[in-house]
């Protein structure tokens, strides 16, 4: 039986056990059957965004960040000017990395407990006309505010602004068309809302900005566009290829397209939210923030208000219980987080509800 312990967390996830066992083999990365599971992985990629035909999917090994660090490398000219919409922790993450490459960076703050602003942006970028590129967190998995990716697009379309999108937790679950939204690169994992294990990122890129991306990168390793040329002659990956992270994706995206694809999956996680929620709430335990700002992926609680309380016995008395929580991403205030994604269902978070009640109390709460 498959007794793991149940994830809680925004990735690496609790995976299925068809998934895990795809990886129980071998492959060569020059070998035929190889490529034709990377080309199938791609084409589904591209299916789920609508983007066949006016985008590309370039995979690159590591973890999302990785691919987050290579797209603004790939995509910004080295004398580009970034603006990154920051209502959290992985927004400061991609400005710093943005700042390392050597790429010019400024910053709009916004409040961590709300989602960044369209109408700010529109008049930002009325008057700083040197921006080239707005960086944006689809689903800001500090908190977990769900950010205006639409109306976000739509500013920069009107403003002529290349705009990325980091789309980590969101793909898979949350609603991207490609056709609609427009965006010059969009990036997610395997280990996120596919329900694939984690080693792999990939990004979206828009077949007209794609030819400007030559020569960009200033890293050998991260080059997307190299990336995507060796890949579009060869049918291989540049450099080893995370192989049984690859077949792993490919076995969870049949299972994901078999589910019902992407509605069917925000389906499933709105109700491992709701009953997150409702039966956290009988225990006590609010939420951060405000319901209509929040995305059903992963769910910021305040601790308990109590000096015996500290995260890690409460951490372990709950694993001791077969569930990992998440520590909170909040700079100001103590909180937890606990995650809605992955292969679990509403069953699974009711029993992990009660873990979480019998653990406050063994710490006497
Ligand atoms: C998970 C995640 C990432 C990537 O984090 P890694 O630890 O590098 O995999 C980036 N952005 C967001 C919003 C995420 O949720």
């Amino acid at each position: 039986m498959d007794r793991d312990k149940i994830l809680l967390t925004p990735g690496p996830l609790t995976t299925t056990l068809r998934t895990k066992l795809a990886m129980l083999k071998d492959w060569g990365s020059w070998d035929a059957d190889f490529n034709a599971v990377t080309a199938s992985v791609r084409a589904s990629l591209l299916n789920i965004i609508y983007g066949t035909g006016s985008h590309v999917v370039v995979p690159l090994q590591g973890s999302g960040t990785f691919s987050v660090e290579a797209a603004v490398a790939t995509l910004v000219p080295r004398d580009g000017h970034v603006l990154v919409l920051d209502n959290g922790a992985y927004c400061k993450r991609a400005a710093r990395l943005t700042q390392l490459m050597g790429r010019r960076c400024t910053v709009l703050d916004f409040d961590e407990a709300k989602p960044v602003s369209a109408a700010v942006l529109d008049q930002y970028l009325s008057t700083n006309p040197t921006i080239t590129h707005v960086v944006m967190i689809h689903c800001e998995t500090g908190a977990g505010v769900l950010n205006p990716l639409q109306a976000v697009a739509d500013v920069c379309q009107a403003h002529s602004k290349g705009l990325i999108v980091d789309a980590m937790s969101s793909f898979g679950a949350l609603e991207i068309d490609a056709r609609k939204t427009r965006f010059d690169a969009l990036i997610a994992a395997s280990g996120k809302c596919l329900e694939g294990v984690p080693g792999m990122g990939f990004v979206f890129i828009r077949q007209a900005v794609l030819a400007g991306c030559a020569g960009q990168s200033q890293s050998l390793a991260m080059d997307l566009f190299d990336q995507y040329i060796y890949m579009e002659k060869t049918g291989q990956w540049r450099f080893t290829p995370p192989t049984h992270v690859v077949v792993a994706l490919h076995e969870a995206i049949a299972q994901f397209e078999a589910e019902g694809g992407q509605p069917a999956r925000l389906l499933r996680y709105t109700r491992n939210y709701d009953t997150l929620v409702s039966g956290m709430a009988k225990l006590g335990f609010k939420p951060f923030l405000d319901a209509t700002v929040q995305s059903p992926i992963i769910v910021t609680f305040h601790a308990p208000d109590t000096p015996k309380y500290d995260f890690k016995s409460f951490y372990a008395a709950v694993r001791a219980r077969g569930f990992l929580l998440y520590p909170g991403k909040l700079t100001q205030i103590e909180t937890f987080r606990v995650g809605c994604i992955g292969a679990i269902d509403p069953h699974d978070m009711t029993q992990a509800i009660h873990a979480i009640e019998l653990a406050m109390q063994d710490i006497g709460l």
